[in-house]
């Protein structure tokens, strides 16, 4: 565009300076043409005058035929006028032989020849040019003195005179001269409006050539110049606008320029953003495709706008099928959504369901977690955002679990759990003399043998004919639990007389001793029955139980078969655990406690990692007891504490002295978390045996749990600051709600013995210790399996991804010695 403003320029100005050129030219070329005028004119009147002066009688009288000179010079007839009318510097008058008869010069008569003048040769050809003239007046430019000189000639003649008498060979000259002197020049060019007329070098400009006799002599003037006077105004005019065109141009060019590079980077930001929005579109995509959840969006009616592709493979439902329809519709519950959203529409937080049913594709009842949040979709609607989380399996491993802490999963009966609940229930309630309450200690006789005999699957189904016998004989009346083994207890609401109790007892031995059909053939067992009666024998479960126990004990040492009722004299193994109580406390002072340490395996290392302290009594008569022998005891005499002092100090000044840096974990009992001294106590053990508290776990039944929760939590926490871990023992026996698993600071469970033991041949068992693993992960807990005997158990559990294994395969419970020999010595030995 520069280029073209600027070529455009250039033309205007070349054709400017064309056009002053032009006019120059012109203005000369007039100039000349007026010269030539001038001088033709000068001549034509020299001419004139000539003939004036020398075509008269009385100037051929005077002059040729004599020289009057009164008549030439007094008279003024041929005088001064000449030169000072008309400047002729020169007149002559030249005789017939060619000499100068007559002069006056400068306006003075003065004698001197015309040669002088003029020279010979140009005299002559004058004269010759005159003589082919035929002597009229005729008039010639030559040089003379480096200046132009006008000479004009003529003869003389009688002109029209016919009173002269003429001779017709001789003739008179007559000449003027008249000499272009600077002054003359000027004069004669102001006359035709040419200004400063001069003579002039052969270089200069402007030259007029003055065609003479002698040569050609050259003239100057000064020229009007009109091509200057157009340049000098148009020229700055068009420089000013060639400037103000071309400083627009640049500003504008500028301008373009600026905003081209804005709208460049302005492009350059633009594809950034959208290239972010693409990956983040990406991630978000990726992310809905990986997650278990699934995700969608609603419309302000909760019609589904959109759902994420994990839908189908959780529900197995197409996504298409779901567009357009409610969300309520989709769920089983009834639950008016729209008013309980419409509260949190202004506050904008989310509403979570949980729990929600459904029904997936395939017709089973399933769970999700929904978490909805009012947002604004585009176009500026008001809708719904969220997530569907589908939480089946934890449902499911919950009820399972729930049941389990309430019921024997062999035999379908409520467990000890669930009789202490109900025993406990019945006492602190309506229980008054006369609504009576009595509790059957049952233990089968013989049932060993079946056992050993036809292997375990037979003993199974024998409890579970069992059981079924008992719930007939007790016809609704009371509540049959399974303790463990071929343990059973009945508890018998409204028993009204001794009479009807001894009827039932009478019932269940002979319903017992029934034949049981086992592969085919039939095996027989007995049945031996302790009675305890409320509120006769005692009005609290822990007494009631023992004595139907202690009753038990009678029966089966009168031969079995039988029913013993409990009777005061019978306290007589009451006497013997006093006597055991006094012994434990003197154990404990004379250092009659052992400690035996049990392997704990980890899977991910693939070694030992921890050891559990289990406490023996090494009795002087009864030889090694073991905790289960003891353990009841110390805590219904209180001396559990000092107990649980003994163990916590030994097992951490062990492990501190010998253990490397194996995890000890200590077993303490539900009663002692009712102390809040417990955090003291085991600050003290850690202080004064020095071991780091991240290697010290305590181990407690899901039972602590259960009473004075607040306390319990408490005092956890407590524990829990030291920095000590905790897990559940025996997991899926006790009967605390599984809500505890929220509350409670635990790091892991310990899934109970009599979980493992049967996983080998039942698909039942491997199911429920499958969904405690799955439980367990939900909390993020570590799941460490209990009773692994078997290199097939150990296989199985480490394929349901448990963390940790304990059992008699792994090793059993040894002297501090094995276990530094074996684990803590050198490194390949573990
Ligand atoms: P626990 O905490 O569940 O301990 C595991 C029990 O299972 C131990 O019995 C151990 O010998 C046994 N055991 C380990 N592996 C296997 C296996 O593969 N198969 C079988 N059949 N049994 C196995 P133990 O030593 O008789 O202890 C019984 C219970 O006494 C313990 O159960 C624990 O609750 C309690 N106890 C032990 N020491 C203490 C203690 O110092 N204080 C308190 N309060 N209780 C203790
Ligand atoms: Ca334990
Ligand atoms: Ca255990």
């Amino acid at each position: 565009m520069l280029a073209l403003l600027g070529l455009s320029f250039f033309a205007g100005f070349t054709a400017l300076l064309c056009v002053a050129d032009d006019l120059n030219d012109k203005a000369d070329q007039h100039s000349v043409l007026l010269l030539d005028k001038a001088f033709a004119s000068r001549e034509e009147s020299m001419r004139f005058h000539l003939s004036d002066n020398a075509e008269w009688g009385e100037a051929y009288d005077n002059l040729h035929l004599t020289l009057n000179l009164d008549w030439a010079w007094r008279n003024q007839n041929l005088g001064e006028s000449l030169f000072q009318t008309f400047g002729y510097e020169g007149v002559f008058v030249i005789g017939p032989d060619g000499r100068t008869r007559y002069s006056v010069l400068n306006g003075r008569l003065q004698r001197q020849s015309i040669e002088a003048w003029l020279g010979q040769d140009s005299l002559k050809r004058l004269t010759d040019l005159l003589r082919q003239n035929d002597g009229n007046a005729l008039s010639r430019l030559l040089v003379a003195g480096g200046q132009v000189a006008l000479v004009g000639a003529a003869w003389i003649t009688p002109g029209g005179d016919r009173s002269v008498d003429s001779v017709e060979d001789a003739h008179s000259v007559m000449i003027f001269i008249d000499r272009l002197t600077p002054a003359k020049l000027e004069n004669m060019g102001d006359e035709y409006g040419i200004k400063k007329l001069t003579y002039a070098a052969s270089q200069d400009i402007h030259l007029y050539r003055v065609p003479t006799m002698g040569g050609t002599v050259m003239l100057k003037w000064q020229s009007d110049n009109p091509g200057g006077a157009l340049l000098t105004w148009l020229l700055p005019l068009l420089v000013l606008m060639m400037c103000g065109t071309f400083f627009t141009a640049f500003m504008l060019m500028r301008n373009a320029l600026r905003k081209a590079r804005h709208s460049d980077v302005s492009t350059f930001l633009l594809e950034q953003s959208q290239q972010a929005l693409t990956a983040s579109e990406q991630r978000f995509r990726d992310v809905a495709e990986t997650i278990t959840d699934w995700i969608w969006e609603a419309d302000a009616q909760l019609c589904f706008t959109w759902i994420s592709g994990r839908f189908p493979a959780v529900t197995g439902y197409h996504s298409q099928a779901w567009l357009g329809q409610p969300l309520h519709r989709f769920l089983l519950d009834d639950i008016d959504l729209l008013p309980r959203l419409a509260q949190h529409d202004e506050t904008g937080e989310p509403v979570i369901l949980s729990r929600c049913r459904y029904r997936s594709a395939q017709q089973h009842i399933r769970f999700c977690n929904l978490t909805l949040r009012p947002v604004m979709l585009a176009h500026g609607k008001r809708g719904y955002r969220g997530t569907a989380t589908d939480v089946t399996l934890e449902v499911e491993a919950e009820a399972r679990v729930k049941y389990l802490s309430q019921f024997d999963e062999l035999t379908g009966l409520p467990n000890r759990a669930q009789m202490n609940a109900c025993l406990a229930g019945k006492l602190n309630g309506t229980l008054h003399g006369d609504c009576p309450l009595a509790v059957i200690m049952i233990d089968l006789d013989k049932f060993k043998p079946v056992n050993d005999l036809y292997g375990h699957a037979a003993g199974d189904s024998v409890l579970h004919d069992v059981s079924a016998r008992f719930n007939a004989c007790l016809n609704e009346a009371g509540m049959t639990a399974r303790l463990g083994g071929d343990e059973f207890i009945m508890i018998v609401f409204d028993a009204n007389s001794r009479e009807e109790i001894e009827e039932l007892c009478r019932r269940i031995i002979a319903q017992i001793n029934l034949p049981f059909a086992i592969n085919g053939g039939e095996v027989f067992i007995g049945a031996s029955l302790g009675v305890a009666l409320a509120p006769e024998d005692a009005d609290n479960p822990g007494d009631l139980l023992r004595y139907a126990d202690i009753a038990l004990y009678k029966a089966k040492n009168a031969g079995r078969n039988n029913w013993v009722f409990f009777q005061r004299d019978m306290g007589e193994k009451i006497v013997q655990r006093r006597e055991m109580e006094r012994e434990l406390r003197e154990a404990i002072q004379t250092d009659q406690l052992r400690l035996a340490w049990q392997p704990r395996y980890d899977v991910r290392s693939a070694r030992v990692t921890a050891v559990e302290a289990l406490v023996r009594w090494h009795h002087a008569q009864h030889g090694i007891l073991m905790p289960d022998q003891f353990i009841p005891l110390a805590e219904e005499t209180g001396l559990i504490s000092v107990l649980s002092d003994w163990v916590l100090h030994r097992a951490c000044a062990d492990a501190r002295r010998d253990l490397r840096d194996l995890a000890v974990s200590v077993n303490l009992s539900a009663v002692e978390f009712r102390d809040k001294g417990l955090p003291k106590r085991i600050r003290t053990a850690l202080e004064l045996t020095g071991l780091p508290s991240h290697r010290l776990e305590i181990e407690v039944t899901e039972n602590a749990m259960l009473q004075d929760p607040d306390t319990t939590l408490e005092v956890m926490l407590a524990i829990k600051a030291l920095g000590v871990k905790f897990l559940i023992d025996d997991f899926g026996t006790g009967y605390a709600s599984l809500s505890y698993l929220h509350t409670f600071p635990f790091d892991g469970i310990k899934i109970d013995k009599s979980f493992i033991f049967p996983l080998n041949d039942s698909s039942q068992a491997h199911q429920i210790v499958e969904n405690m693993v799955g439980l367990g992960k939900a909390y993020s807990l570590t799941i460490t399996a209990e009773g692994v005997e078997t290199a097939r158990q150990m296989e199985l559990l480490q394929k349901l991804e448990c963390d940790a294994l304990q059992g008699y395969y792994i090793g059993k419970p040894q002297p501090l010695e094995e276990i530094v020999a074996a684990y803590c010595i050198s490194s390949e030995a573990v």
